[in-house]
């Protein structure tokens, strides 16, 4: 099963720390949540993240609140592969898959059916010739939204080029 997810993230040149994370499924399924247990204090005094992505995040109060032990638990037994394992891809994946695979805490903590890479967007459409992409309409920094797109993005294509 092929899946795209976004994550948005907390980084100071040195951690990356997970705020929320959306995944759509190839099927259409899918997951979203919020890290409760992220560094809030250090997000309230970061200007970019309080301006484009807390704005698209649901209330405190919302079940999508989680902490970082629940995501790792859901994301978990949300993929799941299928004949063809599990295929992840991401748009300039390589934050979103540290974001990622940190939920398990080590490299080597990563449960063994998710891959230890994620497929890069930016790659694929490279070598196609970067080909006119659907217009991101609303939801920018909102990571179901930004994991909805790519998705779409990659429809848009059909699929990945034989040489990736
Ligand atoms: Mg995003």
């Amino acid at each position: 099963m092929r899946y795209f997810y976004d994550t948005e993230f907390l980084e100071n040149g040195h951690t990356i720390d997970l705020i929320s994370i959306g995944i759509v499924a190839e099927d259409g399924s899918e997951y979203y949540a919020v890290n409760k247990t992220a560094l809030w204090d250090r997000i309230a005094q970061d200007p970019w993240l309080m301006d484009n992505v807390v704005p698209h995040l649901p209330p405190r109060t919302d079940p999508d609140w989680k902490t970082h032990v629940e995501i790792a638990n859901d994301v978990s037994s949300f993929l799941m592969p299928d004949e063809d394992g599990i295929e992840l891809w991401a748009d300039y994946a390589a934050y979103d898959h540290v974001a990622l695979a940190q939920l398990f805490g080590r490299m080597i903590n990563l449960p063994p059916q998710i891959p230890m890479f994620t497929h890069e967007f930016q790659q694929a459409w490279n070598a196609m010739g970067r080909p006119a992409l659907p217009e991101q309409t609303d939801g920018l920094h909102y990571a179901l939204a930004d994991a909805r797109h790519l998705k779409a993005c990659f429809e848009h294509l059909g699929g990945p080029p034989a040489s990736i």
